[in-house]
């Protein structure tokens, strides 16, 4: 079994997984079909997107975002909830142009939040060397040029940071859709990404969705999210929250009962900036 080694012996959950696991992974290059062999055996549960009640005692509150675009003074934006930290899931800019992120971070500037946490997504694509290159038309300065200007955050890129007690883990990569940066083929491929993020961080920010939460594209409605990460997010990592963005349709919540999937994008599929910040309160102490 390919994850056996990581499993922990007691953990009888854990075990069931497995076989469902391999079953769908043979499907990982086609989620659609990956989806209709593990959907049915899926927990899904509500879960509110705002918080509007005053934060309890022992709880961080978190502020997510994602998506926006280079389009940040409008709409919902200017209602950025207050809160301890904000997470932005990725796609800050529309090519990840030295002007667009220099314009962000003043947007990032803007807000009073103590602690600000941003992964970049396939349109910021001068953060990514490698495809900076090979789109060399769009003439990108060098990626650290890029990243030097990110200044009011911390930009986590297959990366860890740890604030208020809270282990927080980013990574920009999704499936190959057309040519953007930070895309690698299902399967293997991604896997290899996935592989590096660590057991039991709290929470997991990742720019595309996994496959059946908040995936669905608008265009054929079909299920457009990763395999490999549904399978390494529910059977290793586990964290108590997953936010991305990527698929602007699949805004929303729901969780399986251990994990809070949450799609932050805040464009929808016409690039306008319509949906709210999802905000929820984590329980520091409570380390499940
Ligand atoms: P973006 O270009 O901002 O990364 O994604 C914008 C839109 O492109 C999404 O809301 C979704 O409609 C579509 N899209 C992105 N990735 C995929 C994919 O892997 N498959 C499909 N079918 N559509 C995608
Ligand atoms: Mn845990
Ligand atoms: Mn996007
Ligand atoms: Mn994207």
């Amino acid at each position: 079994q390919k994850y056996f080694k990581r499993q922990e012996a007691d953990d009888k959950t854990t075990e069931t997984n497995i076989n469902s696991t391999n079953s769908y992974l043979k499907f990982a290059d086609d989620p659609e079909k990956a989806w209709s062999v593990v959907g049915s055996s899926q927990v899904f549960k509500e879960v509110k997107v705002a918080c509007n009640e005053p934060k309890q005692e022992g709880h961080v509150r978190v502020v997510c975002i994602s998506d926006t675009h280079n389009v940040p003074m409008l709409g919902t934006l200017e209602n950025i909830p207050q809160g301890d930290i904000l997470i932005h899931a990725g796609d800050f800019t529309k090519r990840g142009k030295i002007h667009e992120v220099e314009k962000f971070n003043k947007f990032l500037g803007s807000f009073d939040h103590p602690h600000k946490v941003v992964i970049a997504g396939n349109h910021d694509i001068g953060f990514h060397e490698e495809s900076a290159q090979r789109l060399h038309h769009l003439n990108f300065v060098p990626e650290a040029e890029v990243k030097a200007v990110l200044t009011d955050c911390t930009y986590l890129q297959d990366s860890e940071v740890e604030i208020l007690g809270l282990r927080i883990y980013g990574s920009p990569w999704t499936p190959v859709f057309y040519d953007w940066a930070f895309l690698k083929h299902r399967g293997d491929a991604i896997n290899e990404i996935w592989k590096k993020i660590p057991k039991d961080v709290d929470i997991l920010v990742t720019h595309g969705p996994p496959l059946g939460r908040g995936d669905v594209v608008n265009f054929g409605k079909t299920h457009a999210g990763c395999a490999n990460l549904l399978d390494i997010v529910q059977n290793y990592v586990k964290p108590r929250y997953h936010i991305f963005g990527h698929i602007h349709e699949g805004y929303g919540c729901s969780s399986d009962g251990r994990t809070t999937f949450i799609n932050a994008s805040t464009c929808n599929h016409l690039y306008r900036p319509v949906n709210q910040p999802v905000v929820f309160d984590i329980e520091v102490n409570d380390r499940t």
